[in-house]
């Protein structure tokens, strides 16, 4: 399983695609601006809380060894945390921690009263078993939504923190008022963090919601045929450029979430970032469409961010 913190550190070295020029009914989700839009409001509120004497909410994130991506994408949200005037805290550990300090760790900021929430940056070392450690997280401060009692609260649709790339996804539709009542949503991918939480969402009951949901996978036979049915795409698998014109119905709304490297020697880094749906083609067909970079990941920080505000207010779980 990739770690969906392991996409927020892109949005700073990368620009948002362009519209292409012949294109004229499609709307690009921005997901870069719409997530400055929500932590300028994430700002206010914070100020708000502080004037009236409120507690600033304070999210910690758990590094362990010197991977440069989730070093990067660490520094994205203690940034952001600053952005909206939050707290953060940084906790470093060396690669050869051990499972048993790590999960002391976990223990340590479950009992911390000043963190209102934490994560803990995946991956993690081969020697360190994920599974535990997520199951170590109190889930009243699993500001991720990965611990099974916050991945089923969701099920249910009780109160409960959303994962992260999913709910910025929510926000999206939301925001840019996209309808989803009685619409056909394709997903493509179901990992445990983006594709099986998403068809939940839009399967439940809501304003953002009330689909009729389709997951595919890698054993999806006649994957295309299925996908050219969709109103709304989710593209979360991890194959650039995977979902074509070809497969997709004229106005269907494209969310990608897909992060992926291709060769382009012209660049300084010698890469560049592309999504799972082939951009250029698709969107002269689509009637909105997210960007990569500048789409879901953006949105996928300020999700943390929007779960910490409702960690600290103890709006989930009470007191
Ligand atoms: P994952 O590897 O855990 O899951 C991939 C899923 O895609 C699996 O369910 C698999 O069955 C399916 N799949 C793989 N190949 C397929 C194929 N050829 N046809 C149909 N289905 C196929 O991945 P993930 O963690 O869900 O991430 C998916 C993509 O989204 C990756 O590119 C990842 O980098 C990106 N991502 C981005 C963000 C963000 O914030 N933008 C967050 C999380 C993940």
């Amino acid at each position: 399983m990739v770690g969906l913190l392991d996409f927020q550190g892109f949005e700073e070295i990368n620009t948002p695609a362009a519209q292409p020029s012949n294109c004229i009914f499609m709307t690009i989700i921005d997901g870069k601006q719409l997530s400055e839009q929500i932590k300028n409001e994430l700002a206010e509120e914070v100020k708000t809380i502080v004037q009236n004497g409120g507690k600033i909410p304070h999210l910690a994130a758990v590094l362990v060894g010197e991977n440069p991506a989730s070093k990067v994408y660490v520094r994205n949200k203690v940034r952001s945390c600053e952005q909206v005037g939050f707290k953060s805290t940084l906790v470093e550990k060396s690669a050869d921690i051990t499972e048993a300090e790590l999960l002391q760790v976990v223990h340590n900021l479950n009992n911390d009263p000043d963190i209102d929430g934490f994560i803990v940056q995946l991956p993690l070392p081969n020697h360190i078993n994920e599974e535990k450690v997520t199951l170590a997280i109190d889930p009243k401060k699993d500001v991720d939504g990965f611990h099974p009692v916050n991945f089923g609260r969701m099920a249910l649709g009780m109160p409960c923190y959303l994962p992260a790339t999913p709910f910025g996804i929510v926000t999206m539709l939301e925001r840019y008022n996209i309808p989803t009542a009685g619409k056909h949503a394709v997903v493509i991918g179901r990992s445990n963090i983006v594709g099986t939480p998403m068809a939940i969402l839009l399967s439940r009951k809501g304003k953002v919601g009330d689909c009729t949901v389709t997951v595919t996978h890698s054993r999806t036979h006649d994957l295309p045929g299925i996908v050219r049915q969709a109103d709304i795409i989710v593209a979360a698998i991890g194959r650039a450029n995977f979902v074509t014109a070809d497969m997709v119905k004229p106005g269907a709304v494209v969310i990608d979430v897909g992060i992926n490297r291709v060769e382009a020697p012209e660049t300084k880094r010698g890469y560049r970032l592309v999504g799972d749906v082939d951009y250029d083609g698709v969107a002269e067909k689509c009637s909105f469409i997210t960007p990569v970079p500048g789409g879901v990941g953006p949105m996928t920080v300020l999700s943390l961010l929007q779960n910490t505000l409702k960690a600290s207010q103890k709006a989930i779980y009470g007191d």
